[in-house]
C-alpha cells in the first residue's frame, strides 16, 4: 500500500488516488465508476468524496445520461479548487492559462516578446504575479515550457536567440523593470521549468496518442525540432534535464552548422527556419512564423524538403529506439498531414529490414498545439495530487496550510 500504514496515512494516499483518477479522465468518470477503478469499497468512496467536496477539492454533478433510479453523480473541479498556472514560453510569444483538476484549460493572456530574456521572462513573471495575487490560495503550482533544453530545473538555453544559461526562476521573480509588486517571490508556490518538446510528450502520454504506450517517440517542431523517448509515460529526462534533443543528431548527412554548436543538426533541416530557408526568406532568431506557416500552406517543394529530411530522421530514431508510436506536435502534425506519403517513402529506405516488416504506426499529435502548455500543467499536478502535496491545500481554510518549510522546491524547482 506503497508505504501507507496508518488509518491517516491510508486516507491521505487514497485521497491522493481519487483526485488524480479524477484529473487522468478528465472529469469524466462517474463516482461508481472510479470506486470500481481503484476498488475501493463505496462507503469508504463516498466518505473520500465528501472529505474532498468540503475541502473544495472536488465538485460533484449529475451525469448528464443515466438509467432509472437516483442520477450519478460526476467528480470534477470544485470551482474555488487548484489550479495550475501553466505557460508556454516560445521563441516569439508566450501564452499563460490556468487549468483546473480534470485538464480544463482556461487562456489568460498571450504576448509577444522581442526575443530577449528579459522581455519574455519579466513580462510572463508579472503576469504571473498578477494571476497568483487574482487565484490566491488556489494556485497549485506554476509550470513554465521553454524552446531550448533546461538544466538543473531552471538553467536554459535557446541558440539561436543567444540565450545561454538564462536562468528562468530568476527571472520570472525579479523582472528587470517591475511595474507591480511581485507576489510570485516568496510566495511558497511550487515551479516547474521544462522543455517544450518534453512537456509535449508527457501531455501526449497522459491526454494523447501516447496513452498505454510503453515506448513511443514524440517529437515537437517548431522553428526547429525537439524530440524524446517516452518510456512507460514518462519522457526520458537525461542526467541533468535536458535530454530531449533528437534535433541535435546528424541524422539527415547535412553539413549546416546549427546554433547549438555542432554540426549537421537534424533541427536545421525541419522546422519554422527551414521552411523559411528553403522560400530564400530571412530566418533565426525566432521571427517570421507567420511568413513560414504561409510557405507551410502553399510551398510544396519547401513542404516535400522538410518531410524528407524529417522522415529520414524518424527512420534512424526507429532503427534505435523500436518505439511502437511515433507522434508529431506542432509544425509536425501539419507537415504529416500535408505531406505524410512523402514522410513515409523518405523513411522506408533508412530503415532496418527488420523495423521494415512492421513500422511504427506514425501520427500527428491529438493535442494540437496545446501539447507543451499541457505537459506544464500535469508537473504541477504530478506534484500537487500526492499526499504531500494535497497537505499543504488550504482550500476552506485559507489560514491553514502552504507555507510551511517542507515547500522547499519554490521558485526553483526540477521538471
Ligand atoms: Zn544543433
Amino acid at each position: 500500500m506503497n508505504g501507507a500504514t496508518t488509518s491517516g496515512e491510508l486516507r491521505a494516499h487514497n485521497r491522493a488516488r481519487l483526485l488524480r483518477a479524477v484529473h487522468e479522465c478528465g472529469a469524466t468518470r462517474t463516482r461508481s465508476q472510479l470506486t470500481r477503478d481503484l476498488d475501493l469499497a463505496r462507503g469508504t468512496a463516498s466518505v473520500l468524496v465528501a472529505g474532498l467536496v468540503a475541502d473544495e477539492l472536488l465538485h460533484e454533478e449529475p451525469a448528464r445520461e443515466h438509467g432509472r433510479g437516483r442520477p450519478t453523480q460526476v467528480p470534477g473541479p470544485h470551482p474555488r479548487g487548484p489550479v495550475a498556472l501553466a505557460a508556454d514560453v516560445r521563441e516569439d510569444a508566450w501564452e499563460l492559462a490556468a487549468c483546473e483538476l480534470g485538464g480544463r484549460v482556461t487562456v489568460l493572456a498571450v504576448r509577444p516578446h522581442d526575443g530577449t530574456p528579459e522581455d519574455a521572462l519579466g513580462t510572463l513573471g508579472e503576469a504571473l504575479g498578477a494571476e497568483l495575487e487574482r487565484f490566491g490560495h488556489r494556485v497549485a503550482g506554476v509550470g513554465v515550457a521553454l524552446a531550448g533544453p533546461v538544466r538543473h530545473g531552471g538553467l536554459v538555453d535557446i541558440a539561436h536567440l543567444s540565450w545561454h544559461a538564462v536562468d528562468v526562476p530568476h527571472l520570472l521573480t525579479h523582472p528587470p523593470t517591475p511595474k507591480a509588486p511581485l507576489p510570485l517571490a516568496g510566495r511558497g508556490v511550487p515551479l516547474f521549468v521544462g522543455n517544450d518538446t518534453a512537456f509535449a510528450a508527457l501531455a501526449e502520454a497522459r491526454r494523447g496518442r501516447l496513452r498505454g504506450v510503453r515506448v513511443g517517440l514524440h517529437l515537437h517542431v517548431d522553428f526547429d525540432l525537439g524530440g524524446v523517448l517516452v518510456v512507460d509515460g514518462r519522457p526520458l529526462g537525461g542526467a541533468a534535464g535536458s535530454g530531449a534533443e533528437f534535433g541535435h543528431m546528424p541524422l539527415t548527412g547535412g553539413e549546416r552548422l546549427c546554433a547549438c554548436g555542432a554540426l549537421g543538426c537534424w533541427s536545421t533541416e525541419v522546422g519554422a527556419n527551414a521552411l523559411l530557408r528553403h522560400a530564400g526568406l530571412a530566418h533565426g532568431g525566432g521571427r517570421g512564423r507567420e511568413q513560414a506557416e504561409r510557405v507551410l500552406a502553399t510551398s510544396r517543394e519547401a513542404v516535400a524538403a522538410n518531410a524528407r529530411a524529417l522522415g529520414r530522421g524518424i527512420a534512424a530514431l526507429v532503427n534505435a529506439h523500436d518505439p511502437e508510436a511515433v507522434t508529431l506536435s506542432g509544425h509536425g502534425a501539419e507537415l504529416y498531414e500535408r505531406a505524410g506519403e512523402t514522410l513515409r517513402a523518405a523513411a522506408e529506405p533508412y530503415l532496418m529490414a527488420i523495423r521494415r516488416e512492421v513500422p511504427p504506426r506514425v501520427e500527428g499529435s491529438a493535442l494540437g498545439w496545446r501539447g507543451a502548455l499541457l505537459g506544464a500543467m500535469e508537473s504541477v499536478f504530478d506534484a500537487f495530487l500526492t499526499p504531500e502535496g494535497l497537505g499543504g491545500w488550504r482550500g476552506n481554510h485559507p489560514d491553514q496550510g502552504r507555507d510551511t518549510p517542507d515547500r522547499q522546491n519554490v521558485m526553483n524547482s526540477t521538471s
